[in-house]
């Protein structure tokens, strides 16, 4: 796969000083990619055809639910699930009939029958598919600006590291688009960064949880009032408090 850069998102995210800048892209992208769903691209055939097939995740159903075009909506579920009947149709009629006991299960269990099937039809996402790809870029654009900019090189290492699900993405992306010195030397440098940051993050909910304790009342909060959001989001990616939060919307 060839990847592009794209730097000017990356280089405006690492200016917000946020404890990710890939979950702020990825929430930039979102906003932007579930708008432009709503707006006009279930009414292009080439989208349609993808959303008909792949469908969307709760989250993202959830997300275009939210805002105010229900025709456009319900016109792009009406034509996938069109599609996720017509699939349920052949994937029913193989099902076997279900084989009692034990030693049956051990011996017919087929990890592709009609449970599996069924799972994999309702898996895709193709908003999540549009900012995977996104994303793929991004982290990329980062892994090769910390090598051709310097400036750059300085925001990387005075912020704040990455969530897990980003420091791994980053590094995946790092180990296939660097050179064997280079991606060495990159990996080291995400390791302090991010090594450090957990650990800021881990002492500020520390210090949080101490905060419910009489002897630290009259102590100042410092940078512990939201801690536990921070931590979660450090942990899982942006899913919760000020950092997860889309864009304001009239729609
Ligand atoms: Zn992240
Ligand atoms: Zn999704």
């Amino acid at each position: 796969m060839k990847y592009t850069l794209d730097t000017i998102p990356v280089l405006d995210a690492y200016k917000t000083g946020c404890e990710c800048p890939l979950c702020k892209l990825r929430i930039l992208c979102e906003d932007q990619y579930v708008d432009t769903m709503l707006a006009s691209a279930y009414m292009e055939p080439e989208w349609r055809i993808k959303t008909n097939e792949t469908g969307f995740c709760t989250r993202h159903f959830e997300l275009m639910y939210n805002r105010r075009n229900r025709l456009g909506l319900a016109l792009m579920t009406h034509t996938h699930m069109q599609q996720v009947i017509a699939s349920l149709e052949s994937i029913l009629d193989g099902v076997q009939p279900e084989k009692k006991g034990l030693l049956a299960s051990l011996r017919g269990g087929k990890a592709d029958g009609a449970p599996a099937q069924i799972r994999a039809r309702i898996d895709g996402c193709a908003i999540c598919e549009q900012i995977d790809a996104a994303l793929a870029r991004y982290a990329y654009t980062i892994a090769q600006l910390y090598f051709t900019n310097s400036e750059f090189k300085a925001q990387f290492a005075a912020s704040k590291g990455f969530c897990l699900p980003h420091l791994a993405l980053l590094l995946e992306l790092a180990e296939k688009t660097l050179s064997g010195a280079q991606a060495a030397e990159f990996r080291k440098a995400v390791a302090q960064l991010e090594l450090q940051n957990l650990k800021r993050v881990e002492g500020e909910l520390e210090f949080f949880t101490l905060k419910f304790d009489y002897r630290y009342a009259d102590k100042p909060w410092g940078n512990s009032k939201d801690a536990p959001e921070r931590a979660i989001n450090k942990l899982m990616g942006a899913c919760v408090g000020e950092e997860a939060r889309l864009p304001p919307h009239n729609d």
